[in-house]
């Protein structure tokens, strides 16, 4: 057991003591068996929910209809699931309904693959029907059952196969890969947030640039239920730079790097990950790095520091540093950065003497009362101006300067009306 499982053993064993089984499942199990770091932790038990509920007071019914009670224990929390098999499934995506059972084999017989399909006892003994284990250790990911039958019940499945291949440097089973090859027209019927989830979750394991290769072998991403264009797919498809996204710690940065590296239009990217149901905040994100990539690749070398400043202040400090951390991992042509011409750039960023408009010493109702005009859009271009002169070192950022500039501007404005 790891010292996770050993924190959660009091649940098991309040399960047991009620006269249940009770288990640990899924992924923190295969992880486990790995040596990897478990994160959440699954448990399986033969309690119907309102048994498990009984048995914890202040359990939380998370999903009822699927079985599922969420128990905190020590502020962590934990996902409790009655054993369960599921019925008919509808339209290649999620099963009708779920039947309780008392058996954890058949519980395991449901799960996707085999190697999210073992069981960990709380006297540390792996119950292991489907192979799981040895699948692990000859490296091959395979399906628990059937494979065709397996994708056809629920075509999600095909993407998770590929996120699991990259992230454990597996290799498919033979026949796994051909029922995926052969149905992954199937994966139309899946919602594109569930897509998105799984999507995710690839892009932020170890080895994403490994789950990329896999993807787009797979050719799954021609079968999303809201087509990618024509033009984007083409990309993906013919285009293969080398990846470097392992040193990038965060999910948006290894979006937008593969979205340069693949020399995706800003507008592409955007419309795959409204598709993909990405909230906009993040959207945003992504699509204000590729940006300011693209401002940078314009820019003149001769004004480079200019340019720098100025897409600073447009795009935000955070992607200015996301930025430096993706140029460096770029090829070539794609514009990568130097380590030394990202730590000069750094450099400008840090020593800049305002980087938001918070800085600057005046505000907006002192630039009114000095020019003696109405609050109005003049406003904010002032503001901007001002900031951009100091930022560039042009100005100090004392009020009586900035004032006085803007007096300056003030009138040649009012000359040129
Ligand atoms: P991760 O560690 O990345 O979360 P995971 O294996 O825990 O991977 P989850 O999506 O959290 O993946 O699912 C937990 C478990 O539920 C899986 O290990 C698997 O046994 C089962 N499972 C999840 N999704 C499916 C599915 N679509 N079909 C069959 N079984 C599934
Ligand atoms: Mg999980």
């Amino acid at each position: 057991l790891t010292a996770e499982m050993r924190a959660a053993l009091p649940i098991i064993e309040t399960l047991q003591s009620g006269g249940y089984e009770a288990v640990f499942v899924g992924g923190a199990v295969r992880d486990a068996v790995l040596g990897l770091p478990v994160h959440d932790i699954d448990i399986a038990t033969s309690a119907l929910p309102e048994q498990t509920m009984s048995l914890f007071p202040k359990s939380i019914p998370t999903g009822l209809q699927h079985g599922t009670v969420t128990v905190v224990h020590q502020r962590m929390t934990y996902e409790i699931t009655t054993y369960r098999t599921e019925t008919e499934y509808e339209a290649y995506r999620k099963p009708k309904g779920v039947v309780f059972i008392d058996r954890l084999d058949e519980d395991l017989l449901r799960r996707d693959f085999t190697i999210n399909a073992m069981a960990i006892r709380a006297s540390g003994e792996l119950y292991d029907p489907y192979g799981g284990l040895s699948d692990l250790e000859r490296n091959i990911l395979r399906c628990v059952g059937n494979a065709d039958l397996r994708f056809q019940e629920d075509a999600l499945r095909m993407v998770r196969a590929v996120r699991f291949i990259g992230a454990f440097s597996l290799k498919p089973a033979p026949s796994a890969w051909r029922s995926l090859k052969r149905h992954g027209a199937l994966l139309r019927h899946v919602a594109m947030e569930r897509v998105q989830a799984e999507l995710d979750k690839m892009m932020g394991c170890k080895t994403p640039e490994r789950s990329l290769i896999w993807l787009r072998a797979s050719g799954l991403l021609s079968f999303l239920k809201e087509p990618i264009s024509e033009g984007l797919l083409g990309k993906l498809r013919t285009e293969s730079p080398r990846l470097e996204l392992r040193g990038l710690s965060q999910l948006d940065e290894r979006w937008a790097s593969v979205f340069l590296a693949f020399h995706c239009k800003k507008e592409e990217a955007e419309a795959l990950l409204l598709s993909l149901r990405f909230p906009n905040k993040r959207i945003g994100q992504i699509v204000s790095i590729m940006q300011l990539h693209d401002w940078m690749m314009a820019s003149a070398q001769v004004a480079l520091q200019e340019a720098w400043i100025c897409g600073v202040l447009r795009f935000g400090q955070a992607t200015a540093h996301s930025y430096l951390n993706i140029a460096q991992t770029l090829e070539q042509p794609s514009g990568r950065l130097t380590a030394e011409e990202a730590e000069q750039r750094h450099a400008i960023l840090t020593n800049m003497p305002a980087k938001t408009l918070k800085e600057l010493a005046v505000g907006g109702s002192e630039l009114q009362r000095a020019l003696d005009r109405k609050g109005g859009p003049w406003m904010s271009g002032m503001l901007t101006r001002l900031l951009q002169a100091v930022a560039l070192g042009l100005l100090p950022n004392t009020k009586d300067k900035l004032l006085e500039q803007a007096k300056i501007w003030n009138e040649e404005g009012m000359n040129d009306e």
